[in-house]
């Protein structure tokens, strides 16, 4: 303590000298303790496991199909698969039930549109259960409809988007309903969401199947695939992989 105060009043008594005497150096103003640890930032891209399913290495969409079957019309260009508007959804050819889903998105770094024009896509887990992606960095959209959210059901944690034009991550732990022999609901969907490795849903239950209009409901349905969204908008999707549960 007396160091310290022994410090600050030759300090001050400097700065009043060099002040005084109008002779202000620029290191007088450069602090160099504390040094500030250095540590190794996570990694952006988390590869595949080796026990996981490759879904898309970057290379071709063989592993997808078109919704309505035959090949899945995306562009596929250095490493990345992106959204050929009109070309519809597209959907894996593997069916899933219970998974842990790695993908990777990037809405466009030219930004257009506002609200849910801006960088939508999705992800359907099992063809009905829509995890939303869309740009929502400075862009205001309904709350159960915004990056992050199961699309008008369950409202993100926090809004962890990155910007425009960077890309993205979600993490996905998926439990499928489960249903009795007369189609009623035996157990709901439940996930866990991570955005950019940021928990966005906890573990939630959701209603039903996404439904832009109306309330979710569930019908009865087995295995299905996992299925991206053509929603007009040029976004784009990289290692894309699941591991069954
Ligand atoms: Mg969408």
């Amino acid at each position: 303590m007396r160091t310290l105060l022994l410090s600050a009043c030759t300090l001050l008594s400097f700065a009043a000298v060099a002040q005084n005497s109008g002779q202000m150096k620029p290191e007088a103003t450069e602090v160099w303790e504390p040094v500030p640890k250095v540590i190794n930032p996570g990694t952006e891209v988390l590869t595949p496991p080796s026990d996981a399913i490759v879904l898309f290495n970057g290379k071709n969409l063989d592993n997808w199909e078109a919704e309505k079957g035959g090949p899945a019309q995306w562009e596929v260009k250095n490493d990345v698969m992106t959204v050929v508007k009109g070309s519809g959804l597209i959907k894996t050819k593997q069916q899933f039930e219970d998974f842990q889903l790695h993908i990777e998105w990037r809405t466009p770094a030219e930004v257009k549109g506002e609200s849910q024009g801006r960088g939508n896509s999705g992800i359907f887990m099992q063809e009905n259960y829509e995890l939303q992606v869309l740009d929502n960095y400075n862009n205001r959209t309904y709350s159960n409809g915004q990056a992050g959210s199961f699309y008008k059901q369950k409202i993100p944690l926090v809004n962890a988007c990155k910007k425009p034009g960077e890309w993205q991550t979600y993490d996905v732990i998926w439990t499928a309903p489960r249903f009795n022999d007369d189609g009623s609901l035996k157990s709901p969907a439940r996930a866990t969401v991570l955005q950019n490795g940021v928990l966005v849903q906890n573990n939630v239950e959701l209603e039903g199947s996404t439904q832009y209009i109306g309330k979710p409901s569930y019908t009865k349905h087995g295995a299905k695939s996992i299925a991206l969204q053509d929603h007009g908008n040029p976004v784009s999707y990289r290692n894309i992989w699941v591991r069954t549960l």
